[in-house]
């Protein structure tokens, strides 16, 4: 058992940096653990053009800028996932695949993950074809046809994102309108992208590689086949909630974790902030939580002293 925090941060996305930083500017002793690097899926967004002071950053930039301000203050360990999180004796133990800490307070702020299709060569074609990030992996599909399939916010910009680098873009979208932004939608229009509406993905072809997918027309209610070398599977995120299921945070119906407006969760001494909260899933909100969460730790501490 390491040293004893007075806040440990699960996961550091933008929420969870934002909450580092907060808690040790309030005097906490403040660890940050993250399973990956910092920044968590925005790291993924190939262009965030709504985070105010910045008219267009990339992902991976902001969350760098982000890391290098936060490391000014918290403790982070990277590459290090939390297993477990206990309560023993009054205080929080944080159970990693290392080491364990304890601490008085813990903020969760695991963010979310990709949602999968769940078709026949999905898991098959992953990483010979398909990706769930073409800021990540566009580029080796420079001058093909690759697919994005989905129609929100997230799919319009991995088309738009591989259009501009020169793929053959094809956008698969299940309705007959978009969910995403209008702006984004008007960029896709301007941008030539094809788009087949009523369309679902049935399943994913190939031999070494991808080479087709079978498409379910539901207007036409016929299925073909289109070839292809790239698919972009963009359909939403899912909550990483095993955490808060193993120690009884409440959730919602869709696995989000409830807190009230400062953030607190069901359980003492536990807060939760960014993505793994739902609602609306944007870096300047998930930043904000960070703030409310570490705010709301710190008055909770004064209390317990
Ligand atoms: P989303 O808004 O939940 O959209 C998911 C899309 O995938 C929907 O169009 C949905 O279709 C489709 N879909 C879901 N399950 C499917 C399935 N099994 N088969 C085929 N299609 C399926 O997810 P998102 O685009 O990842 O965005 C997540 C959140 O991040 C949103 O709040 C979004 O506003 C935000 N975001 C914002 C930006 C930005 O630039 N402002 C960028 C990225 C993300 P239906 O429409 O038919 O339901």
């Amino acid at each position: 058992m390491k040293k004893d925090y007075d806040l440990i941060v699960v996961g550091a996305g933008p929420a969870g940096m934002t909450a580092g930083m907060y808690g040790v500017r309030s005097g906490l002793e403040t660890l940050m653990v993250e399973k990956g690097i910092c920044g968590g899926l925005s790291n993924e967004a190939p262009e965030i053009e709504n985070y105010p002071g910045f008219k267009k950053v990339g992902g991976m930039e902001l969350a760098e800028k982000m890391k290098e301000q936060v490391a000014e203050y918290a403790e982070i360990k990277e590459l290090e996932e939390v297993k477990k999180i206990e309560f023993v004796k009054k205080e929080w133990v944080v159970i990693t695949e290392k080491d364990s800490y304890r601490s008085k307070a813990v903020i969760i702020s695991t963010g979310t993950k990709h949602r999968r299709l769940g078709v026949k060569g999905e898991d098959e074609f992953l990483g010979r074809g398909i990706s769930y990030c073409a800021a990540c992996d566009g580029f080796f599909f420079r001058d093909k046809p690759v697919i994005v399939v989905g129609g929100g916010d997230s799919a319009v910009r991995e088309a738009l994102y591989l259009k501009n680098i020169g793929c053959e873009v094809t956008l698969i979208h299940r309705r007959e309108k978009l969910r995403a932004e209008r702006y984004l939608e008007k960029n896709l229009e301007k941008a030539g992208v094809h788009i087949l509406w009523n369309s679902v993905l049935k399943e994913i072809k190939g031999d070494k590689a991808v080479r087709s997918v079978v498409r379910y027309d539901r207007e036409r209610e016929i299925e073909d086949e289109l070839p292809v070398e790239g698919l972009f599977i963009s359909i939403g995120e899912e909550p990483v909630n095993e955490l808060a299921a193993h120690v009884g945070i409440e959730t919602d119906k869709n696995g989000y974790i409830i807190t009230d407006k400062s953030q607190r969760t069901n359980l003492e001494r536990v807060y939760a902030a960014g993505d793994i909260t739902g609602g609306v899933r944007q870096v300047v909100v998930a930043c904000a939580e960070g703030a409310i969460a570490a705010t709301s730790a710190y008055n909770d501490l004064l209390e317990l002293s």
